[in-house]
Order: C-alpha cells, then sequence, then structure tokens
C-alpha cells in the first residue's frame, strides 16, 4: 500500500499539464519523506512533457528542482530528521556499486534512475516535484543551507550543480580563467553567479541584446556578445578558456567555436532535440574540444549547494502558482522567464475533488 499523492502530469505530448492523483510507496527503512514546498521548472521538464527527445512516458509528473521539508524519516536514516529543510534533484537511485557510483558520480552510472518518468528499483515508475509530497532514499537527499530561500534555492539542484560541476571537471574554477555562457536562461543566469563567485572572468553569449543590461549591470558578467551579430563575435575570438552552452534548441556551434581560445573547450550541457552540426576546421586547426556534462554527483550536488550558501548564490525567480504553469510553460519556450520559474506548491497546488 502506497501513500496518497497529487500534482500535475501531462497525460500526452501535447504540452499541457493537468491535476493527477497517484500514490507514493510508503516510507521505507532508508527513506527521507518530505512536504513539498517549491519546485523549480527547468527546461528539461518541457523536452519531456512533449516528449521532444523521445523518452518520455504518461502520465508524466515533471519536477526535479524540489525542496521541502522532512516529515518522516526511515528507521534506519542517520542524516536527516523531521522538520529539516531539504531537496532532491534530478536523481533518486543508482546502482551504488559501479565505477561512476565508487567514483561518486552517480549522475553516469548506467542504472542512475531520474527523478520522474524513469523505473524505480520496485518497477513503479518515478514522479517529481510537481506534487504535494516526495520520498526518496536519504543518499539522495540534499541539505539546504538555513541562510537561503527556500523557493530561490529549488533551481540549483538541477540548474546550480549541471553548471557547477564542469566548470571544476574542466579546471575551469580557476581564479582568473576566462569563460563564456551561452544562453542567459535558467542555467546561464546561475553559471554567471558560480563563475563570478570563483574569480573568473565571464562573458555572456546571447541570442539578442534584451539581456545585456541586466547580464552586466545586475548577474555582474563582464562582457556581452550577441552571438548572431558578427561583428561583436569577431571582436571576442580567441578570448575564452572554456565555454558552457546552455541553449536548448538548434543553434550554431561555429561563433562559438571561434571564441575558444586554442585548446579551449566548449562544454554542451543544454540539450537540443535535434542533432546539431559540428565544424570539425576549428577543432583540427587549434585543438579545441567540445564535450558534454550532465548534472553531478551527489557529493558535488551538495559541495555546490554548500558554496551558494556561503556566497549568498540563488537563481532569480518568478515565483508562480500551480494554475500557471501552462503558461509558464508557454513562456519559457520563448525564452521570456527572468531567469527561473518556481512553482508555489505548499500554497497553491490543490488536489482535486
Ligand atoms: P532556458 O531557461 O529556456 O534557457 C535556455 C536559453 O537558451 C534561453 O534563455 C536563450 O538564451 C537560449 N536559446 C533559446 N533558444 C535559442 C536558440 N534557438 N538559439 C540560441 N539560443 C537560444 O532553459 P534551461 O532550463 O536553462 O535549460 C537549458 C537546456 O539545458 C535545456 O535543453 C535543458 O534540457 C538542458 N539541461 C541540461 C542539463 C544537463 O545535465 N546537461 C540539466 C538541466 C538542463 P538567450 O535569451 O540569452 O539567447
Ligand atoms: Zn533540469
Ligand atoms: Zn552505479
Amino acid at each position: 500500500m502506497g501513500k496518497d499523492a497529487f500534482g500535475l502530469a501531462a497525460k500526452d505530448n501535447s504540452g499541457v499539464l493537468s491535476p493527477f492523483r497517484f500514490s507514493r510507496r510508503e516510507t521505507g527503512e532508508k527513506d527521507v519523506r518530505f512536504k513539498v514546498l517549491f519546485c523549480g521548472i527547468c527546461h528539461s521538464d518541457l523536452h519531456m512533457i512533449k516528449n521532444g527527445w523521445g523518452v518520455s512516458t504518461y502520465p508524466l509528473v515533471p519536477g526535479h528542482e524540489i525542496v521541502g521539508v522532512v516529515t518522516e524519516v526511515g528507521s534506519k536514516v542517520t542524516k536527516f530528521k523531521t522538520g529539516d529543510k531539504v531537496g532532491v534533484g534530478c536523481m533518486v537511485g543508482s546502482c551504488g556499486s559501479c565505477e561512476s557510483c565508487t567514483e561518486g558520480l552517480e549522475n553516469y552510472c548506467p542504472k542512475m534512475i531520474q527523478t520522474y518518468g524513469f523505473k524505480d528499483y520496485d518497477d513503479t515508475i518515478t514522479y517529481g516535484g510537481y506534487s504535494n509530497n516526495m520520498v526518496c532514499d536519504e543518499d539522495f537527499i540534499i541539505r539546504i543551507p538555513d541562510n537561503l530561500p527556500l523557493d530561490a534555492a529549488a533551481p540549483l539542484l538541477c540548474a546550480g550543480i549541471t553548471v557547477y560541476s564542469p566548470l571544476k571537471y574542466h579546471g575551469l574554477d580557476e581564479p582568473g580563467m576566462h569563460i563564456g555562457v551561452v544562453g542567459l536562461g535558467g542555467l546561464g543566469h546561475v553559471a554567471v553567479k558560480f563563475a563570478k563567485a570563483m574569480g573568473l572572468k565571464v562573458t555572456v553569449i546571447s541570442t539578442s541584446d534584451r539581456k545585456r543590461d541586466e547580464a552586466i549591470n545586475r548577474l555582474g558578467a563582464d562582457a556581452f556578445v550577441v552571438s548572431r551579430d558578427q561583428k561583436q563575435v569577431k571582436d571576442a575570438m580567441r578570448t575564452l578558456d572554456g565555454i558552457i552552452n546552455t541553449v536548448s534548441a538548434t543553434h550554431s556551434l561555429l561563433p562559438l567555436l571561434g571564441l575558444l581560445k586554442p585548446k579551449g573547450k566548449l562544454i554542451m550541457v543544454g540539450a537540443p532535440e535535434k542533432p546539431l552540426e559540428l565544424p570539425v576546421m576549428p577543432l583540427i586547426a587549434e585543438r579545441k574540444m567540445v564535450t558534454g556534462s550532465l548534472i553531478g554527483g551527489i557529493k558535488d550536488t551538495q559541495e555546490m549547494m554548500d558554496m551558494a550558501g556561503k556566497h549568498n548564490i540563488t537563481a532569480d525567480i518568478e515565483l508562480i502558482s500551480a494554475d500557471y504553469v501552462n503558461t509558464a510553460m508557454e513562456r519559457l519556450e520563448k525564452a521570456d522567464v527572468r531567469y527561473r520559474f518556481v512553482i508555489d506548491v505548499a500554497n497553491t497546488l490543490k488536489p482535486t475533488p
């Protein structure tokens, strides 16, 4: 017997979410159960509800930037207690014994279980955080620092770790390095904040001039390049040690490769639904690299969250009520969000009678 839950689900690939009742498992001995307070809307949720990557199953309850307060812990839970402020990101399980798991890189475990739309160990389907409660093994729970507001901290659980992990792994986190951030959306604006806290120089690369002022004057970026403006791209050629590319749609990689110094790295975190064209000449001519990165391991996620606490890093959010979610998805599709939608779950998500 499970426990009752309710949330918002996509029932097909139309992109529309509607109320949905389901059950979650009882709190197991290593499980932490929490009341969901807030959940961020990641662009991956939008790809998934529309089956843009061809892997979605329905009904699908999205949400992997989930924060709340612990209501129950299993008998063998040692790290958390009732009342703790916690979060869950994109993963709720992994095998625990493969090479990746052993290195703390559960995100690259072949048996990693994603927070929603995935088969769990007990063959049930996982449901995400656009819902009133959550249950998860304590090893996949992240502690939220006390000084961070929970609504604005929620997006760190996906957007934060996704940009933090590659900066660290690729050695781009050393003060004085110059990085580019492509796409000033949910991931991009958090990337600027972490990069500045690491002491990096940051150039934002965006499709238009619209976000220039905010990027420089509010987020603290050092420079701003419009990717569709050939002169601006030319003037910034060979200036960057690495680029975090967060773009969610089809776009040209050629200008981005031009912005890299020789041996520079273009790191793909944005996940367009169709393959991109890869110009190889700039790679050959200057030994440039193109690579990718998927969220980050649990240890790194906690480390990222603690750094956010220390430097007061949170997302800039538009807090929305649950009944605004379909409008929010339409706006997200058009990159019309400053800079992350977060659903006020506890106050606005109501069960259907
Ligand atoms: P988002 O808030 O929608 O931001 C994406 C940004 O990309 C937009 O703000 C826009 O920035 C730019 N963009 C959109 N369409 C474009 C186009 N046609 N050409 C050039 N630039 C374009 O999305 P997000 O939540 O940050 O997620 C971004 C991507 O990362 C999604 O594909 C998502 O699925 C993926 N993701 C990957 C991981 C991972 O682990 N690898 C984790 C989370 C998300 P400007 O307005 O500045 O141009
Ligand atoms: Zn995400
Ligand atoms: Zn594993």
